[in-house]
């Protein structure tokens, strides 16, 4: 039954089928059993108008319609009826397929209404409210909870509105068997998670009864979902430790040792020991590591990173790093050179703009063997780069390098796929890694070199101008820097230049020279200019720079302890704590300053308090997911791959980090799952295994 094709289901027919596929998706009965409800509505009371109380609650309602009209007009035209029942009346709104309700609500009936009460000049009214004519089926409470599908225009003109949908299912569970609905969990985890069986499961997410069976129906589904996904990722992440070979970096050498005694100019924090510690026993295991080094701005991923490339080259191999911009990868290449001073490693930098024989000679010395390191952008994985035995690759702020990019790096290994470091500065949410890349091995840095102090973050509006330039006067005075940053996005870019330009000017005024200097970079500017700029900037010479986020990522000037983001309403909550980054990395107290319209909706309002709260990463990262969704945190939409069923990142962690250890728990005892109890598992596995993507594969 499952695998019918849908058109052969009662009710549906070729016409109908065909919009189910080109709206839905759904090919088959298996495809229209999972297709969820995405709400409820609860039939199991009915409410007396006067009874209604709180705003944004959902009522079901007895009555007659006792007025029906237009109001207004254009954008603002809405239709307004009126729901009498023997306690009171109450307003309906609707503003959207207005003409069709016309049609088919009639004064002088008598409905079932139900919707979401909310307050309008002191009086409850429903918005859209759901309208039934009242009929002997319907006249009784205590029915169910109705089921709402998503639908859409197209659907409900093929009669597959909510209702429509809710009978075909009806229809389609009255026909299947349990049998053909087979348990895919082990009876055991079943009864120790109290998890409902699959049959019951997917009768009650369509049609349960009260809160408690859609409750336990959604939490067995949600749990489902997620634990195959791990069960799935862990076992690749086992494989390619068991099976797939790598360079074998055995011994820690001279250069890291002479490095560590001699050159290290602090003492690495213990998140940076354990993070090393890690990453050698990687190297050391014979299997080709592919690590994610997670650590806030200004935790110290350098360091960690020239560790390991240190331990590469003791062992007879080369590494390189490959940075997103030129900036930061000459600002690597300037703080790895600086740090390994007269240790007679050999470090290079590639990018574009070396050409002519400079070019010529690095890409000779790569692949002699003669040059150890190299530091560079998407230059290095150009084809006539060429290593003579590329053992480790670093890439820094993974998410924007894209997985070809990724992929072309990893031909380029001797023979074997090089050793892959990935570091991001960009917290994901813990959600989020272990669904991304929950075949990875992930290290933390969740430790701050000792001696900073948090950055302090204060929100201003345009009132406090002067306040905010009396400090900024104040900071320079004491011979500190300040950045000044505006928005600047695609779909608006010629305001948002203009914008800048005006602040820009403005800030000339009010900083003039020569007392003051200004830089200012956009991305509009050539590279070379760029660049100078910020060298400027870098060297102490102009006081301020004005910016767009081209300096977002990596930039360090440690003297700089002023952030002032201009229209920080208009950032997201992740790149505001990024810009927030670059300062605080020196001695000195730093200040984030986000200016702000006066008034804020909502989420920007709970974006800047997220700010002022709090210097966590994660936590702003979490915040970041819970508010925007999963779909839209940064490098997860090129992946095109967090498309649930049912589970949901943002509100499901703690079934996660359960599936997730079952999962792990699991397959340390049978990885290959041949064990009797797990059957159902490796069969699940199985049958699905051909839809499964590889979610992430960073080489
Ligand atoms: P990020 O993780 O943002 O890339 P960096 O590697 O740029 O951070 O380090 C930020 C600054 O902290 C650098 O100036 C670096 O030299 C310094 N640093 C790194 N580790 C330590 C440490 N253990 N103690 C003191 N300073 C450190
Ligand atoms: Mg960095």
């Amino acid at each position: 039954m499952l695998d019918t094709a849908i058109e052969y289901l009662k009710g549906v027919g070729p016409q109908r089928g065909e919009v189910l596929k080109r709206e839905l998706g759904i090919y088959t009965c298996g495809d229209l059993l999972l297709h969820f409800p995405f709400r409820y509505i609860d039939r199991t009371r009915f409410h007396h108008i006067r009874d209604m109380r709180q705003e944004g609650e959902a009522y079901q309602l007895k009555g007659v319609l006792r007025r029906l009209e237009t109001v207004g007009e254009g954008r603002v035209k809405r239709l307004v009826g009126t729901l009498r029942d023997e306690t009171g009346a109450v307003e309906l709104v609707w503003f959207q397929g207005i003409s069709w309700l016309e049609r088919s609500l009639t004064v002088g009936k008598q409905y079932v209404v139900y919707g979401r009460a909310s307050l309008f000049n002191g009086r409850f009214n429903i918005a859209h409210p759901e309208m039934e004519e009242l009929s002997p089926e319907n006249a009784q409470s205590a029915r169910t909870f109705d089921p709402v599908y998503p639908s859409t225009d197209r659907l409900t003109q093929k009669g597959l509105d909510a209702r429509g949908l809710r009978k075909l299912l009806r229809t389609l569970l009255d026909q299947i068997t349990p049998a053909e609905v087979p348990e895919t969990l082990p009876d055991a985890l079943l009864s120790a998670y109290r998890l409902m069986p699959r049959w019951e499961a997917l009768n009650k997410i369509h049609f349960p009864e009260n809160q408690q069976e859609l409750d336990a129906a959604r939490r067995r589904l949600k749990f489902e979902e997620l634990f195959f996904l791990q069960l799935r990722l862990l076992q690749i992440r086992h494989r390619r430790k068991t099976s797939s070979q790598g360079f074998v970096f055995e011994k820690v050498g001279d250069y890291f040792h002479r490095f560590y005694r001699e050159k290290l100019p602090f003492e690495l924090t213990n998140a940076q020991k354990r993070v090393v510690r890690e990453i050698r026993a990687d190297l050391g295991a014979g299997a080709q590591m592919n690590r994610l080094v997670q650590g806030d701005v200004g935790s110290g991923k350098t360091v960690v990173a020239l560790l390991s490339m240190l331990i590469a080259i003791d062992n007879g191999y080369q590494a390189c790093l490959m940075a997103p911009t030129e900036i930061l990868a000459q600002q690597h290449y300037n703080s790895i050179t600086e740090l390994v001073g007269d240790l007679g490693v050999q470090v290079g930098f590639l990018s574009g703009t070396v050409k002519g024989k400079t070019r010529k000679a690095i890409l000779e010395a790569l692949a002699s063997g003669d040059m150890h390191i190299v530091v560079g952008t998407h230059a290095l994985i150009e084809e006539a780069v060429q290593f003579h035995r590329l053992g480790l690759a670093v890439i820094d702020e993974q998410h924007r390098f894209g997985v070809e990019q990724r992929a072309a790096l990893w031909k380029k290994g001797a023979g074997m796929p090089p050793h892959v470091l990935v570091m991001t500065a960009t917290p994901i949410p813990r959600t989020l890694a272990m669904t991304l890349y929950g075949d990875l091995d992930t290290s933390i840095i969740d430790e701050l070199p000792p001696g900073r102090k948090p950055i302090k973050t204060l929100h201003f509006t345009e009132a406090h101008r002067l306040r905010v330039q009396g400090f900024m006067r104040e900071q320079i005075a004491q011979g500190r820097q300040v950045y000044v940053v505006y928005p600047m996005i695609e779909e608006t870019e010629k305001a948002d230049m203009l914008n800048l330009m005006t602040g820009y000017e403005a800030l000339s005024r009010d900083f003039p020279p020569p007392e003051y200097q200004i830089s200012i970079v956009h991305g509009k500017m050539k590279p070379a200019d760029k660049d100078f700029e910020m060298q400027r900037f870098a060297r102490g010479q102009t006081h301020i720079m004005v910016a767009t986020t081209v300096i977002e990522v990596g930039v360090n000037v440690p003297n700089a302890t002023v952030m002032v983001v201009e229209n920080a309403e208009r950032f997201g909550l992740s790149q505001l704590h990024q810009l927030r980054g670059r300062v605080g990395r020196g001695a000195e107290q730093s200040y984030c300053l986000l200016m702000t319209t006066q008034k804020l909706s909502a989420d920007a309002r709970e974006r800047i308090q997220t700010l002022v709260r709090t210097n966590n990463g994660f936590e702003i990262a979490d915040a970041d997911l819970r508010l925007r969704g999963p779909g839209n945190i940064e490098g997860t939409q090129q992946s095109g791959m967090i498309r649930f069923l049912i589970a949901d990142l943002a509100h499901d962690g703690h079934i996660l980090t359960a599936a997730r250890e079952i999962a792990k728990r699991i397959l340390e005892a049978d990885p290959e799952l041949t064990a009797p109890e797990n059957h159902r598992l490796r069969e699940h596995l199985a049958s699905t295994g051909k839809e499964a993507r590889l979610w992430s594969r960073i080489s």
